[in-house]
């Protein structure tokens, strides 16, 4: 199948804007993917024009890099992946937590570079707002790396409103993207026009709604009108929405059929019936107050 992947440009980068999703890589998440299948599924993402593969020290505790650093040195040229991940989770035997500590950040930052086995991140996010610490102080810490070419953008995950609010205040580095979860079910439609009014891209995680909405019956009957496929469709949804997508794709099956998002669109009759399905659903308030509590409780 040919398509044309949509890219977009984040501080000079060219990025694509469907990536592969590596939470469960290395991790029991994944069931029974091998190594071999899993370095395999990161280095198929060339033959659909993906570049972009997002990870973080949490997924699978250090695996999901490694397995990625092993992909990049199998294909053997480093510039041809965008790499973004991820600081500010700490785990330990009682659980994982928003931790931003400077400290940290420089000793994740040295962890996530050596098991990845290169000397740059494209874009480097915080994993989670760390309501314990003025973010400033995370901000100093990503100035450092960037003005040592450590890392080439700098991005969030899971901020509110005013948690990017605040950010955009006091970093002096343009935040590109803030990495949320987002999908039919959550109304985040705020979130989203004011991300994208001052210039932050949002990334959708779990845009697959975890694999839940593709049952959803009202997505299956778009789906045939299209002769598409439900993951398409929702993808499709968020594209035309504006957002970089990193739906988790285990397979190359998975990868391939994502890509069936590209290339159509989408009317507004089936944009506003998409769009309409989180009435009465998980309303989010715009501070997300409940992302405030340790990771664990939340996800
Ligand atoms: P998701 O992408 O919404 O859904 C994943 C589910 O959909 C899996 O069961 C997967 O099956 C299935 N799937 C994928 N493509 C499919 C297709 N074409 N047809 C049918 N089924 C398909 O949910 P997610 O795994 O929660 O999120 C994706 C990524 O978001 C993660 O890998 C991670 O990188 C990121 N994430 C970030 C955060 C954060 O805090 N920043 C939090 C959660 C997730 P298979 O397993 O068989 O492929």
């Amino acid at each position: 199948m040919l398509v044309c992947m949509e890219y977009f440009t984040l501080n000079g980068a060219q990025v694509s804007r469907i990536g592969l999703g590596t939470w469960a890589i290395g991790g029991s998440e994944w069931g029974a993917v091998s190594e071999v299948d899993a370095i395999a599924t990161c280095l198929a993402i060339f033959d659909h024009g993906i570049n972009l593969i997002d990870t973080a020290p949490i997924y699978g505790f250090g695996r999901s890099e490694e397995l990625i650093g092993k992909a990049m040195r199998q294909h053997g040229r480093r510039e041809d992946f965008y790499i973004a991940t991820k600081a500010g989770l700490e785990w330990n035997d009682r659980g994982v937590f928003s931790n931003s500590d400077p400290a940290r950040l420089r000793q994740e930052f040295e962890d996530s570079l050596r098991r990845l086995g290169t000397d740059y991140a494209d874009l480097y996010q915080i994993h989670w707002p760390d309501t314990t610490l003025p973010v400033e102080r995370a901000a100093e810490v990503l100035r450092e790396l960037y003005d040592a070419g450590r890392i080439r953008a700098v991005g969030v995950s899971n901020f509110s409103i005013n948690h990017v609010r605040k950010a955009l205040e006091v970093s002096p580095l343009p935040i590109v993207t803030n990495q949320v979860e987002f999908h039919p079910l959550l109304n985040q439609r705020e979130l989203l026009e004011y991300c994208h009014s001052r210039g932050v891209i949002i990334t959708a995680y779990s845009p697959l709604g975890r694999g839940e909405l593709l049952r959803d019956a009202r997505i299956t009957k778009i789906a045939d009108k299209y002769g598409k496929t439900p993951a398409q469709v929702l993808l499709r949804w968020a594209l035309q929405k504006g957002m970089i997508v990193i739906p988790k794709a285990s397979s190359e099956p998975h990868l391939r059929d994502n890509l069936g998002a590209l290339g159509w669109e989408l009317d507004e009759e089936d944009m506003a019936t998409i769009e309409a399905m989180n009435e009465n659903k998980r309303i989010i308030d715009p501070d997300f107050a409940e992302w405030n509590l340790p990771y664990e409780q939340i996800a």
